[in-house]
């Protein structure tokens, strides 16, 4: 397997559709658990451009951990997702019918989530179960 400047592992591209268990777990070191929520069960990776719909490789790059519930909405209104290569930032650009400017909105971004400080109430984790969504 070749190795990324970041000791990530590389990417598969269109060879699969999974994210493989090592880069879930790349994407749970930079990601932290749910970019959007910051919920840290139920997580999925999601390719930012959709496998089926924009024929997104599986690259971590065009990947972010999503909770089943961000997941689902994510799909449910198309939101757009970027990753910033160098930061690793993402930032989710709503649908024209949730914001017509379509003005990106920072995820949460933590390299570590260990020291994770829940800084806004609205990221405080529900019990609701996923599959209510
Ligand atoms: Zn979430």
């Amino acid at each position: 397997m070749v190795m990324g400047a970041s000791s990530l592992p590389l990417d598969v591209g269109r060879a699969r559709r999974y994210f493989t268990r090592t880069q879930v777990l790349g994407l749970w070191e930079r990601d932290g658990g749910c970019a959007s929520c910051g919920q840290t069960t139920f997580l999925e990776a999601h390719h930012n451009q959709w496998w089926d719909r924009d024929h997104g490789p599986t690259d971590l790059t065009n990947g972010v951990l999503l909770c089943s519930r961000c997941h689902h909405r994510v799909h449910a209104d198309h939101w757009e997702i970027h990753t910033d290569p160098v930061s690793h930032a993402v930032a989710f650009i709503p649908p024209a019918h949730i914001d017509p400017d379509r003005t990106p909105r920072p995820g949460v971004h933590r390299h570590h989530p260990r020291e994770h400080h829940r800084e806004h109430p609205r990221h405080n984790q529900t019990t609701e179960s996923p599959d209510a969504a």
